[in-house]
């Protein structure tokens, strides 16, 4: 029996195989390193889990994304600790632990500054979100622009150089890395070797001395065409050792979307057919919050498995849209295809990343998601009911 939709689902094989890709270009390249895994991107328990068992740390970005990393038994120690939104608690275990803490506020300052009192016998370390003119090195590249991206201490500013000298002053605390993820459009290899080009400027310029240099996320992956894995260690590795050595320095990496993007399907049917003023629309029961809830997708991978039997003529247009109530739930247009039918079903690609973190509780609740393991497919995460949905709301009862 076919499965009802919409679900995602996650091909195990090809999952494994990205990972592997990106662990053997780090072992050939730079073999101290560190994975940390972007919850953001997509936190499903069956995925970290996968990724856990594999070695890989928790790069989180807020109090909740801890919580779920500890919630899954990572340690303190296996944390990644990054963006501006940590709270005290977390910030201090973290630290205490010897776990990795990119500092990106200015609150941060003064937690270090109480802890290094507390534990007058113990160093402290902590790593540094630097901010740097990356679209000067790249132009066009970067997500910023010719305006300033928002996270670290800007370098060009002289914060960097302030809060190093800050932390430096604190008794018993060494800043033992700095972190460089820049989000880019391009996610180019140029965009990795300018990050590496900061790395070592920094150090030279500030004589830092690093236990790990973190270049961030924003890989591509599994996309034809554009770089893999194996395009960027090489280079990055070249560009690192003008300063650093792999027996000193560890290479953190925090890769998101490019590892599950291509093993990630999200498969829908066409539940009506309609034509007003001359237009055919396909109604789905996979909406546009599913795969792109920010609303910046202007194309998307799929195909389409079609019923057998049918009788099909060319249309010249068919919009596809989702079930939402919103005008804006429109997907993608087919021109001079085959029409469609209600029971047809669309497959969308690539759709691991930023989707399933991302989808709103709009209208329907979160889809099943599978898990294919070649023999066997199991249900990894049940489709929501309203029971999920009201779970710790109070109201009054009939
Ligand atoms: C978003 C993010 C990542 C992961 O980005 P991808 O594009 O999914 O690879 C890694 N590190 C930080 C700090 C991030 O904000």
């Amino acid at each position: 029996m076919e499965r009802p939709t919409p679900y995602f689902e996650i091909n195990e094989s090809k999952l494994q195989r990205d990972f592997d890709k990106l662990t053997t270009s780090l072992k050939e390249n730079w073999s101290n390193y560190r994975i940390g895994y972007s919850f953001k991107t997509n936190s499903l328990p069956w995925l970290v889990r996968f990724y856990q068992k594999q070695g890989v740390s928790a790069e989180v970005v807020s109090q909740d994304e801890y919580s779920l990393a500890r919630y899954m038994e990572f340690r303190d120690d296996e944390i990644i600790y990054n963006g501006p939104y940590k709270s005290r608690q977390s910030f201090r275990d973290v630290v205490l632990a010897g776990g990795i803490v990119n500092m990106d506020s200015q609150f941060e300052l003064d937690w270090l500054t109480e802890l290094s009192k507390e534990y007058p016998e113990k160093t402290l370390n902590v790593g540094i979100r630097v901010n740097f003119n990356l679209e000067a090195m790249c132009p066009g590249e970067t997500t910023m622009g010719e305006e300033s991206g928002r996270f670290g201490y800007s370098y060009e500013d002289g914060t960097f150089a302030k809060i190093l000298e800050q932390v430096r002053a604190i008794p018993n605390v060494r800043v033992n890395g700095i972190h460089l993820h820049s989000s880019s459009k391009s996610r180019s290899v140029a965009i990795f070797k300018s990050i590496a080009d900061m790395a070592c400027r920094l150090k030279r310029e500030f004589q830092l001395c690093l236990d790990y240099v973190d270049i961030g996320g924003g890989y591509c992956g599994g996309l034809k065409g554009r770089p893999e894995f194996p395009d960027y260690f090489p280079v990055v590795a070249e560009v690192l050792s003008e300063e650093f050595k792999p027996e000193e320095t560890t290479l953190v990496v925090e890769p998101g979307i490019s590892l599950l993007s291509s093993a990630t399907t999200f498969t829908t049917s066409i539940i009506d057919v309609r034509d007003i003023r001359g237009s055919r629309y396909l109604i789905s029961d996979g909406s546009r919050f599913n795969i792109d809830a920010t609303m910046i997708k202007n194309s998307y991978l799929y195909h389409t498995e079609l019923q057998s039997g049918k009788e099909r003529k060319i249309m010249e247009n068919q919009t596809i849209t989702g079930y939402t109530c919103m005008e804006c739930d429109r997907l993608f247009e087919m021109k001079d295809l085959p029409e469609l039918f209600v029971g047809d079903r669309i497959v969308y690609e690539n759709v691991g990343g930023y989707t399933l973190s991302l989808n709103p509780l709009f209208i329907q609740y979160f889809p099943d998601v599978y898990v294919n393991r070649g023999e066997e497919t199991v249900k990894v995460r049940e489709k929501w009911t309203p029971k999920e949905y009201v779970q710790n709301c109070v109201w009054e009862r009939k």
